[in-house]
């Protein structure tokens, strides 16, 4: 067994346990368990063989007993059954997506404003990965507590992007930007900026329970603007805790399909957003795809692999998800 599909079904399970209260402490369990995997890749086969699951960091006797099952038959009874209980039956178009195929992740972030690593860091761990290229996209000024990056700080980081770039082979740097999406709509920076950038992911981060209709016109602005690449975590919820934004999703995601703008599936553990309904909504609507980690340290790279399963619940093809191509226009 991969060690990638193993990690994808505990990541799935930690998913579906986190919308039962009860089950917060087993859910976070199942997702580290998961993410030790992704990242450490172990040979399952031979410890399963060997009964030495609970060698991997994270693995408990519980979790070691839901792999072996997994290891042996090649399914889950446990992630089936959950998926019963949870009324999320498998669904007949579900895609198959292989991790190496997935090109590059365009949603990073450095010391630069909220990440916990240097941009060197960050991209010897994209290198790790084997990825083509990597989007460095900070945040923008509004988000003043992990002091963003306006215009003149852009450009001192375009000059650490070329020292790196030389540093590390094989993965494209790309400059972007994780720009709020302010209260009415707009960017939270200017469009002379935004046009020079590689990447920009327009993201919603605060004021999330504005009245619905208020929202969709603040969302359908964010959808319009022409340098908008990416919508990021589209609903800003977190499974288990914060719902998220609600806005009227097809007329947003119909616009985006139209402009071209992508909506993320967002790996973090914490975000897993778009959900996979949500996701299945926008595949029917006509939109495209990035699967990103949003990693603040190389570590969290691991989210992608992990979470893969989101995208592939959802039904989306490889063709409709932009890290799967092999460069970033
Ligand atoms: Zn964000
Ligand atoms: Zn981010």
């Amino acid at each position: 067994m991969e060690a990638v599909t193993a990690a994808q079904v505990l990541s799935e399970i930690g998913y579906l346990l986190r919308q039962q209260e009860k089950e917060r402490f087993r859910a976070k369990a199942f997702a580290a368990a998961s993410w030790s995997i992704a990242l450490s890749r172990p040979d399952l086969d031979e410890l399963a063989r060997t009964e030495s699951l609970t060698s991997i960091e994270g693995v408990g006797e519980g979790i070691a007993r839901v792999l072996a099952d997994l290891i042996r038959t090649g399914e889950s009874r446990y992630l089936n059954r959950l998926r019963e209980q949870m009324q999320q039956p498998v669904q007949e178009d579900e895609t198959d997506l292989d991790f190496d195929d997935y090109m590059g992740d365009i949603h990073s972030h450095s010391n630069w404003s909220d990440g916990r690593a240097t941009m060197l860091e960050m991209a010897e761990g994209a290198q790790a990965m084997g990825y083509s290229y990597l989007g460095v996209t900070d945040h923008s000024p509004r988000i003043t507590v992990v002091h963003g990056l306006n215009a003149e700080r852009l450009v001192a980081q375009s000059r650490e992007i070329a020292e790196v770039q030389k540093q590390v082979d094989g993965v494209a740097l790309l400059q972007g930007i994780e720009v709020d999406i302010l209260e009415d709509g707009a960017l939270d920076l200017p469009d002379a900026v935004l046009e020079i950038l590689d990447v920009v992911i327009a993201s919603p981060h605060v004021k999330l329970r504005q009245e619905p209709a208020a929202m969709t016109e603040r969302m359908m602005r964010a959808v319009s603007n022409r340098h908008v690449d990416v919508i990021g975590h589209p609903t800003g919820r977190r499974p288990g805790s914060r719902e998220g934004a609600t806005y009227d999703f097809e007329a947003v995601f119909k616009q985006a399909a139209k402009n071209g703008i992508a909506l993320e599936i967002d790996c973090d553990p914490a975000r897993m957003d778009l959900s996979p309904e949500m996701a299945r909504m926008a595949r029917d609507l006509g939109c495209d795809f990035v699967v990103d980690a949003d990693a603040h340290a190389p570590a969290e790279f691991a989210y992608v692999p992990m979470a893969l399963w989101m995208a592939r619940r959802a039904g989306i093809p490889k063709e409709r998800i932009r890290n799967f191509r092999p460069s970033w226009d």
